[in-house]
């Protein structure tokens, strides 16, 4: 049996005929650009949210640049934001002409440590970007405080946490804006690139919305100088539609996780990934973390399960940064991530045979190493006591 690491078909058979349905509505309407659906998507997403606003863009990438652009983020600004994420929650800032600046993360939750936050804050300083990384929110209380402390805007990058909540309260509702992703991935997907910003602050949304569609809001009387990062009709249709199913398909990751900890708890060199008590955790990776990748990936494809790194190399590291100078050693807990962490098979579709085979293989491998290790370590014995005869 194959265990892939990601099955968007198994979701496409299980809703075809509704989104069938609904992407022939658009095509009949011709509602191609942004249009009704987009817009009814939006309300539905606010909703979801417990936000007053969403407006559809085009990506993640640009729902983090334009709500950046928009909160008037540019030159000579620092934004601070952790180094173990996608490398589009740091170019957005890039973009903007803003300059990055990085905290490390936290070891259990893997989310910006809020005890450096204080630290990387300067007279420059405009926003913090906390990353709710792998479906688990950021420790939003502190962070919070202390950018209102400092008068800092706070954007979530929520990209990979649709539906997460902190403490009873959903990504993306916290901070002054929260920005998704609905690349066909995650864990609300679309059949194609778009994205979203949610907020409550009238004022930042309608600057999104004209921003995204060239600075205006009447066709041809551009008010500033904007993009254009409208959201396809087709997609707001699709989305609508998921939508409906994410509550569900959210639980089900979250008990796939369960699975995954029933079986994989106690083993011996394997970290699993932890739940905060503050939050409620939906899955989009379920990553682990082992002391010797190579081998465990190699052992892994071998049996054909799929799985992934995210990410191999820390955006302080990337090439693309080298120009900010900043050495190995700067970020020690995003490295040690980076080094160690495997993404495992999570998906709503994911069967228990599946999670059984996946932790039957893991068990069966650590097993293996232990074996080997003692070995190693009683071969190592006996030429120490070899080594001990012949001193003496
Ligand atoms: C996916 C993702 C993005 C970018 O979203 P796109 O839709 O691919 O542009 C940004 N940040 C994080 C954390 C992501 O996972």
């Amino acid at each position: 049996m194959k265990v892939p690491f990601l099955d968007l078909k198994a979701q496409y058979h299980s809703i075809s005929e509704e989104v069938d349905v609904a992407l022939h509505q658009v095509i009949g309407a011709t509602a191609f650009s942004g249009g009704p659906f987009v817009t009814r998507f939006e309300e539905q997403f606010a909703a979801f949210c417990r936000c007053k606003y969403a407006i559809g863009v085009g990506s993640g990438t640009e729902a983090l640049w334009l709500a950046l652009l928009a909160s008037g983020i540019g030159q000579g600004d620092e934004v601070i934001t952790v180094p173990n994420t996608f490398i589009a929650t740091v170019e957005a800032i890039s973009l903007c002409g803003a300059t990055p600046v990085f905290v490390d993360v936290d070891e259990q939750s893997y989310t910006m440590n809020p005890h450096l936050l204080e630290a990387a804050i300067t007279p420059r300083t405009k926003a913090v970007i906390p990353v709710h990384l792998y479906g688990q929110m950021a420790d939003m209380d502190p962070i919070m405080d202390i950018a209102k402390r400092h008068g800092l805007l706070v954007i979530e990058d929520a990209c990979q946490a649709h539906g997460a909540e902190y403490r009873g309260r959903p990504a993306g509702s916290i901070g002054d804006a929260g920005c998704f992703s609905f690349y066909p991935g995650k864990n609300l997907g679309a059949y194609g690139e778009a994205g979203g910003v949610v907020t409550n602050q009238p004022e930042l949304e309608q600057r999104i919305r004209k921003l995204r569609d060239h600075g205006q809001s009447r066709k041809y009387f551009h008010e500033m100088i904007g993009v254009n990062s409208r959201m396809d009709g087709l997609q707001g249709a699709v989305l609508g539609v998921k939508l409906r199913h994410l509550p569900d398909w959210n639980e089900a990751r979250r008990r796939n996780a369960e699975l995954y900890r029933t079986y994989l708890n106690g083993v011996d060199g394997l970290i699993l990934p932890q739940e905060m008590d503050y939050a409620k955790h939906i899955y989009h990776i379920f990553a682990v973390r082992v002391p010797n990748r190579d081998a465990f990936m190699n052992e892994l494809t071998q049996q054909d399960i799929g799985c992934g790194i995210h990410y191999p190399v820390p955006v302080h590291l990337q090439e693309a940064y080298a120009f900010m100078g900043m050495p190995k050693g700067s970020f020690p807990v995003a490295e040690q991530c980076a080094d160690e962490t495997v993404s495992l098979p999570m998906f709503p579709e994911l069967s228990q045979e599946q999670i059984e085979l996946v932790a039957d293989v893991i068990i069966r491998y650590f097993r293996h190493c232990a074996f080997r290790q003692g070995d190693a370590a009683a071969k190592m014995g006996r030429a120490n006591q070899g080594a001990a005869l012949a001193i003496r």
